[in-house]
């Protein structure tokens, strides 16, 4: 039987990638965190591509992307974000990548970089993967699709917890300010906006655990 392919959409610490990565684990599919692309290549400008004003330079990162090579590998328990073989995992997650994320993912270059990246993984079926706009653009006709929602209050304190497990400083009002800003350049940029594809199934996770989460997308799988 061909394993299914499955879009996870959503706002920002809806817990996207941690649902996804345990359905991956059922389910035997591969599992990629669109984000984490994103946030590589924002770290790659950050590290080289800054002006003299402490902005990040569109043209010259837009003219290095040839030169970034972006590689997920499987260190045994998980995938393992490299660029231009280095691991950046950690790196990924810091304040500063987030702060610049949505600008550097607005841009049409970037999102044209990595669209075919991301479809070439799906080809063969067998995937999950979670991002904002891959049951409208990436994957239109994923077997599945999924838009997560909650509480911004919510989504703020299970972002601040995750960047305290990962040992990254944090204040809650700046995770807050941050998960808005980015949810609304997301949701108001020109290409591949945050936005429910109208075959999604919406799943407000506001008041359900992970676990409970994970059910009731199940349940939509299973039920085939
Ligand atoms: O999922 P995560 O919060 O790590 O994503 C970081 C950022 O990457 C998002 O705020 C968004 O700007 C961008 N992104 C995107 N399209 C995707 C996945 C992420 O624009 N498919």
């Amino acid at each position: 039987m061909k394993k299914p392919v499955i879009a996870i959409d959503g706002y920002s610490s809806t817990g996207k990638s941690s649902i996804s990565k345990v359905i991956a684990d059922k389910l035997e599919l591969i599992h990629l965190d669109t984000g984490a692309l994103y946030r590589g290549i924002t770290w790659y400008a950050l590290q080289n591509c800054m002006d003299e004003s402490g902005s990040i330079n569109l043209e010259n990162l837009f003219s290095s992307l040839p030169l970034i090579q972006l590689e997920f590998r499987n260190d045994g328990r998980e995938l393992i974000l490299h660029l231009n073989h280095k691991d950046i995992s950690k790196e990924i997650r810091s304040n500063e990548v987030s702060d610049h994320v949505s600008l550097v993912a607005k841009q049409k270059e970037v999102r044209d970089f990595l669209l075919q990246y991301q479809r070439s993984l799906a080809e063969k079926g067998g995937i999950i993967m979670d991002g904002r706009d891959i049951g409208t653009v990436v994957l239109p006709n994923a077997d599945f699709k999924f838009f997560l929602t909650a509480s911004i209050d919510e989504r703020t304190k299970r972002r601040y917890h995750e960047l305290l497990s990962l040992g990254i400083e944090a204040e809650e009002q700046q995770v807050k300010e941050n998960l808005i800003e980015r949810d609304k350049i997301d949701s108001e940029r020109d290409i591949a906006p945050l936005k429910q594809a109208e075959d999604a199934i919406v799943i407000d996770n506001t008041s359900l655990s992970k676990e409970e989460t994970i059910e009731s997308i199940l349940s939509y799988i299973q039920k085939i």
